[in-house]
Parts: C-alpha cells; structure tokens; sequence
C-alpha cells in the first residue's frame, strides 16, 4: 500500500480525528498511488495516522479510519448498519416516514459518500474518486444492511465532473430489482413525494428540509403563504395540510413547477387553494400585486456560495432577497429563511438577514433558529460538515 508520509507538525489535525490531508501537509509519498486508491498516511516520524482515500486536488486523502495502517475487512459494512442503526434508534423510519439520508459523508465517517433512501430504493452519490470506485460494493452492503432497500441508483455525473479522466461515471442503476413502478412515491412525515433521481437536483430531494416543514405545517394555519424557490414543493404541500389559506409556490425551472403540481395534486386532489408560478424569485417578489400581502413567506434559494471566493457576492444576493421579503410582508407575517451554502457561516447569514431587515425598516424578532436535522449529523470534528441555517422571523 502506499505511504504518505506528513511534513513535521502536520499530523495534528489527523490526531484530532479530522479526516482531511490537505496536499500541503504531505512531505513525500513513497509509491504511485492512483486516484481512488487506498492509501496509508504517517506522522514525519513513521506513526500511523489512518488509511484513506487517495485523491489529486487540494484534498489529497479522505481518512477512512484513524490510527491504524489498515482497514478492517468489514469496515464498509460496519458503518453503513451504525448509520442505519442510528436513523432507526432515532426513530426516522416508520410506516410514515421512509425518506431520509442514510449516510452523510464526513458526518457518519465516510467522507466523499452521500446516500438518501426513498422507500425501497437508495440514491448514492460520490463525491470522490475513492467512493466513485467503491460504489457497486457500496450498493450491495446497503442491500444487505437494510432490508427495506432493493434497488440503488447511482447519480454521480453532477458531483464528480472535475474528474474527466474517469471515462466511467454514468448514472443508473447498480442494483435493480426491476419491480418498481414508473412513477415513484416516497413518504416523509406522512405526505407522498414524486421522486425523480433520473432528472431532478442532487438526489432527487431536499431530505434535509423535513423538520423545518414540519415547522412551516405548524404555523400555517389561516396564513397567505409564499413558497420561495420550491423546487418539488416541500414547503407548499406542508403549509396545505397545515390549513394555510393559500399557497403561492414559485421557482424558476419549468421542471419544478410540474413536480409541485403533481406533488400538491397527490396529496390534495381538488385543491384550490394552491398556485404555482415559474418565474425568477427576485422579479416575483417585485411585482407582488395581491391585494392582501403573505404572512409567511419562505426563502430557500440554492447555495449563494459555492466556496469561499463567493462569500461576498452571496451575502449581498441573502441581503437583496431578504430586504425584498421583508419589505413585503405582512405585519404580523412569519418568515422562514435559510441557507445552505457551506462557505457562509451562521453569524455571517444572520448580518445579511437583520442587515435586510434594518434597511426595510421592520421590527423583527427570532422565533426559532434551524439547522440540518438528525439524519444529517456532523461530526464534531468536522465542523465543516455543518451548512444548513435557518431564522424564523416574527415581523411586526
Ligand atoms: N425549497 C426546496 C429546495 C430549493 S432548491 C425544497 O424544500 O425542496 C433551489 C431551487 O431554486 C431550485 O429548484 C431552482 O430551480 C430554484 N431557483 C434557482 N434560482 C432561482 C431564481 N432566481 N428564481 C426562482 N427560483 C430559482
């Protein structure tokens, strides 16, 4: 196997169980790994730090398991049934609720590896040469490891283009038991989710929303509601079975808009209290006509920031979004805002939000602050692992 050997005093982050090897801490590598390879990682003095994957790139090795100069042979397995363990000890799969993330990368110590589960079928997304090698096995430890799951898509093709010289990275399926129905439901807290992996974003879902639309469903009694960057309407179809007197959902692609629909006219035939409008966010909220403004409005936009060179163009983009939907709420109104760039820190998000209140001039009071649910855990020794922030807002 090949050794990795650290430059003096680089170890220190590895002995805190932070499972990155940035390129410059590396002081010669003795072998000629290949991407995706497993390899050892020691101290400038020969004590091993961990076995990882090797990738080129400023991240150049992935720690699998720490201090020791070999993975154990079941280790694969062993995470994958403490991850589902844990998902089932914190009791997130039952009869209503068969969506949720099995494995959240660094936060359940397999780093570069993303699975969500729809009912029986699992979504595998690597976002590393290591976990791109790995996937069939992967596939089928999850098919033996969690016995609702007998099929495993794999889509791949977003998250690793930087890797072009892999002429292997196709979505589709790993594992097909090939009784599944075209069109394909997925239960989360009791409403059904049209779930498309073939073309929608990341693994088809935004799993990680589910305990802020629970949020959303419990204030929506009576309310106007407008439902920002909706995508497959999560929010819209809470806020309707939380007896919201209307539901505006609005998002730019043509695709999302169809999804809404078909996911409010699953779970509410007939219902006329819903509306959806595929227009750019920003123009929407400027030309707001209704007679009766919204009283809780959701902002939840894709990542403004997708590394840390965009951090400033984002916070203006938060500010520019929030200052709108402030200066149109109504008095009295909830706004839930969010975001889920990992590059713009929770302190830095909430001077962009209250700077956006402050300049529309309304006296604002925080009602909850969100974050990632449980199925999204992140290891304390990977901070990073932490993106998801949301404010709930009273707006006088
Ligand atoms: N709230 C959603 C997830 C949002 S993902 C959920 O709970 O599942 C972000 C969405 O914003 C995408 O669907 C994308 O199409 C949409 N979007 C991106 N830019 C936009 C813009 N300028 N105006 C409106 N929608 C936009």
């Amino acid at each position: 196997m090949t050794r990795i050997y650290l430059k003096k005093h680089k170890e220190e982050a590895l002995l805190r169980f932070h499972p990155w090897v940035f390129s410059g801490a590396i002081a010669h590598i003795e072998g000629n790994p290949e991407e995706g390879d497993i390899v050892s990682v020691l101290s400038s003095e020969g004590a091993p730090l961990g076995v990882g994957h090797y990738q080129e790139g400023s991240i150049c090795v992935r720690i699998l398991e720490f201090r020791t100069e070999t993975l154990t042979d079941n280790f694969l397995s062993q995470r994958i049934h403490t991850a589902y363990q844990m998902r089932q000890s914190l009791q997130l799969i039952t009869p209503n609720n068969n969506t949720y993330r099995l494995i959240h990368g660094e936060g359940d110590f397999l780093p570069g590896l993303i699975v969500d589960v729809y009912a029986d079928t699992a979504v595998l997304q690597a976002h590393s040469a290591g976990m791109h090698r790995m996937r069939q096995l992967i596939a089928e430890t999850i098919v033996e490891q969690v016995p609702e799951v007998n099929n495993v898509y794999y889509k791949s093709e977003s998250t690793l283009p930087f890797k072009r010289h892999f002429t292997d990275i196709q979505d589709g399926w790993l594992i097909h038991s090939g009784n599944q129905e075209s069109e394909y439901w997925s239960k989360e807290n009791g409403l059904e989710f049209s779930i498309d992996w073939l073309r929608g974003q990341k693994t088809g879902f935004f799993v990680d929303q589910r305990e802020n639309r629970a949020l959303v469903e419990h204030y929506s009694n009576g309310r106007r509601v407008l439902n920002m960057f909706c995508y497959t309407g999560g929010f819209s179809v809470y806020a309707l079975r939380g007896g919201a007197q209307l539901v505006h959902s609005v998002d730019s692609s043509d695709k999302a808009i169809q999804l809404v629909q078909c996911n409010v006219n699953r779970n509410f035939p007939d219902c006329n209290r819903h509306e959806a409008f595929c227009r750019d966010a920003f123009a929407f909220l400027d030309n707001i006509n209704a007679k009766t403004p919204y009283d809780l409005i959701i902002l939840d936009p894709p990542a403004f920031a997708k590394h840390r060179e965009a951090v400033k163009n984002a916070l203006q983009g938060y500010k520019r979004l929030n200052y709108k939907a402030f200066s149109q709420i109504a008095s009295g109104g909830i706004l839930f805002s969010f975001s889920c760039s990992q590059a713009v820190d929770k302190d830095m998000f909430r001077l962009a939000v209250f700077s956006a209140a402050a300049m529309a001039g309304r006296k604002v009071r925080i009602l909850h602050q969100l974050h990632q649910p449980q199925d999204h855990p992140i290891s304390i020794y990977h901070p990073e692992g932490e993106y998801l922030k949301g404010l709930v807002l009273y707006v006088e």
